[in-house]
């Protein structure tokens, strides 16, 4: 926020933008029969809540298609308020009609206004799609496929931080680019992948570098396909803090203090099994271990990515996060590398400004790649890498990923094993 405010803006402004814009999500029965709205859902609910935006989830109590972490009941409502109870202090979600005008209504599918509101849009999403309008059609019951929802879920979430950040526009650096950059988004229809990508049950192995934000969304992402199995390992040296809360999506408050790999490890995903490496990604303890896998980097440091590139995966897919804006980018192996695309390390130093929004866009892309590969319609030679601005989704990024002439792993080389 502060890459956009004037020193002045204190701390309790901040704060204040942040816990003061109240959001109403409002569904009918008809559009949440879907696995897709209830995903999508969801998805708004928990990211808008991390921001520590006041959250009334106006929708009926229906039973979930799947209740996967960090969701512990089986009903819609009635699973997240008990994940309100332990999320973030001072934040749980309403149930209750707002006794005053809310900042923002969120309406899933066709589902008529219900609350008076200062501004308000709808949201809707086929299988790989997300769409948001001031009103959209009904959502397909039958839409079993997560990915656009869970794609319009985090659209709608980023719309409702630009709240927050307008209500900051007296601080504003540069007003001009301030009110181009947080203005709503009118319409949005955006493809994250094309409409008949099939999704996979099993996962096979792969790896997973690092238990931080990244690889919660990726997480989050891939176990909300339903009856999904996998055998993971997840590399990861470090316990939760409480700085962790705004953007990790499966931790919870009561999560603080543990170890990240032994916690995940422990989440109900479906049929995946997680398998804890309480340690720091090496490349030599994947290979001694004879892992032969898939690799997911979910880390913003720029080494671990080539450390996990060294050992020549099948496939390796990045996902990172800088200031707004999120990238995911996929390697096969033979192809450009992680390190051809980042050949220069970029040492951030101090705490890593983040949001919730933007590291599950990272961690939903970083998904959305994993499952083409796996599905055997990955992302063509032009889309290896995507970066993009939640706030701006009009605008997404895909570009092919040359191989670098310097590349730091040097000349590309055979697999080796
Ligand atoms: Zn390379």
């Amino acid at each position: 926020m502060r890459d956009e405010l004037v020193a002045e803006a204190s701390d309790s402004a901040l704060l204040e933008a942040l816990t003061g814009n109240e959001i109403a999500l409002v569904a009918d029965k008809t559009n949440l029969k879907s696995h897709s709205a209830q995903v999508a859902f969801v998805t708004s609910a928990i990211v808008l809540a991390r921001s520590g935006h006041r959250v009334t989830l106006l929708a009926p109590d229906l039973e979930l298609r799947q209740s996967s972490s960090p969701l512990r009941l089986g009903t819609l409502v009635g699973a997240l308020v008990e994940l309100g109870t332990d999320l973030l202090p001072g934040v749980e979600f309403e149930t209750g009609a707002p006794k005053s005008k809310v900042d923002l209504e969120i309406r899933f599918g066709d589902t008529p206004p219900a609350v008076a509101a200062r501004s308000s849009f709808a949201v809707q999403a086929d299988a790989w799609r997300a769409r948001l309008a001031s009103r959209a059609d009904q959502w397909g019951a039958s839409i079993d496929v997560p990915f656009g929802g869970m794609a319009a879920g985090g659209a709608a979430a980023a719309e409702a931080f630009k709240i927050t950040m307008r209500r900051l526009r007296h601080f504003a650096l540069n007003p001009a680019t301030f009110d181009t950059f947080f203005a709503p988004a009118q319409t949005l229809n955006m493809a994250i992948a094309p409409p008949d990508v099939p999704l996979p049950r099993d996962l096979g192995e792969f790896e997973l570098v690092s238990g931080g934000a990244i690889g919660h969304a990726s997480l989050f992402a891939i176990s909300r396909i339903l009856n999904v199995s996998a055998h993971a390992r997840v590399f990861d040296d470090d316990r939760y803090a409480i700085s962790n809360l705004n953007r990790y999506m499966l931790t919870r408050l009561s999560d603080l203090g543990e170890w990240k790999v032994w916690h995940l490890s422990r989440q109900r995903l479906g049929r995946m099994r997680l398998e804890p490496v309480p340690e720091r990604f090496q490349s030599e303890t994947a290979l001694s271990r004879g892992f032969d896998s898939r690799v997911l980097v979910g880390a913003d440091d720029i080494p671990t990515r080539w450390e996990a590139q060294r050992r020549q995966p099948k496939w390796l897919g990045v996902g990172a996060t800088t200031h707004w804006s999120a990238m995911a980018s996929a390697h096969p192996h033979g192809g450009a590398c992680a390190a051809c695309l980042h050949p220069q390390d970029d040492p951030t130093v101090g705490p890593i400004p983040t949001v919730a929004f933007v590291s599950f866009w990272a961690g939903l892309m970083l998904a959305t790649y994993f499952v083409r590969e796996l599905v055997g319609v990955p992302a063509s030679g032009q889309e290896q890498q995507t970066f993009l601005t939640p706030f701006r989704l009009e605008r997404v990024w895909r570009s092919s990923v040359p191989h670098h002439r310097n590349c730091p792993l040097g000349p590309h080389v055979r697999r080796v094993a």
